[in-house]
């Protein structure tokens, strides 16, 4: 039987990112992607020039349409902009014993704001407690947090910071770390696991779309069966390999390869 995934998030025009990102990995890994739209962003490899929100009952209804056809085995979050969104996302997923992956996308390389700050709260009140992994980079950890991330005692103390608010695991993405040479990434759960997972620092202009491309892989890999631990390992191999292949489309920061 096919595994299907869900994912609840923003379409990326460009198709690095977004939602755009996350079907073309579930299909490139063998997952049926489905999607439940939250936003629509005009964008390209500059920016985001332009984002509309979906009201928030027909986001509500494109989950329930899902769900109500189709045996979903993992879902993920990217986007989800506003607390009112967040709010009938959480209300939605909250009693579906599937593994649920949130990747609390904050701010685009840009600068575009993803999520309004109001929706900070919402964000972790609402969705972390009923997380399976949440997939933070370490800006987004530090705002999730509020504590300042510079070594690895850090990261550890923010990794156990969100699992205090309910999560069961994290992956805290070091991919903006400039005190070690690999991109280093830390796995905690709730079940007492703990261990950096490295692959070598690859130097591209190319990574639009890598922290949806991860969290994808990751939902991917948890809707075939696998372990948080095993799906975060698979997971980070799939995105190193979709950052060496980066695409240099577009004249700003092209895509992370979604094949590859
Ligand atoms: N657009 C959408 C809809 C996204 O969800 C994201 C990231 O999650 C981005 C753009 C930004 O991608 P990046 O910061 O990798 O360029």
């Amino acid at each position: 039987m096919v595994q299907i995934a869900m994912t609840i998030a923003g379409s990326d025009n460009s198709g690095g990112a977004g939602i755009q990102a996350d079907i073309k990995t579930f299909q490139e890994l063998g997952v049926f992607g489905t999607s439940a739209l939250t936003a629509v962003t005009a964008q390209n490899t500059q920016g985001v020039h332009a984002i509309q929100s979906i009201d928030p009952e027909i986001i509500a209804a494109q989950i329930e349409a899902i769900f109500t056809d189709f045996p979903v085995h993992a879902v993920k979050t990217g986007m989800l902009f506003s607390s009112e969104i967040i709010q009938v996302v959480a209300e939605q997923l909250k009693n579906k014993e599937i593994p649920l992956v949130i990747d609390p996308v904050m701010i685009a390389k840009g600068g575009a704001s993803l999520l309004r700050e109001e929706a900070i709260e919402a964000l972790k009140k609402e969705l972390l407690p009923i997380a399976t992994v949440v997939t933070p980079n370490i800006p987004e950890a530090e705002v999730l947090t509020g504590l300042q991330i510079q070594n690895n005692a850090d990261i550890e103390k923010a990794a156990k910071h969100i699992l205090a608010l309910g999560a069961k695991s994290v992956v805290i993405k070091g991919g903006h770390r400039v005190d070690v040479p690999d991109a280093e990434d830390l796995f905690m759960s709730a079940a007492g696991e703990k261990f950096y997972v490295r692959t070598p620092w690859i130097d591209t202009k190319d990574t639009h779309g890598t922290g949806c491309t991860y969290a994808a892989a990751l939902t991917a890999f948890l809707a075939e069966g696998k372990k948080q631990a095993d799906a975060v390992i698979s997971a980070k191999n799939f995105i190193h390999a979709a950052i060496e292949n980066g695409l240099d489309i577009g004249s700003g920061h092209g895509p992370t390869n979604h094949w590859a």
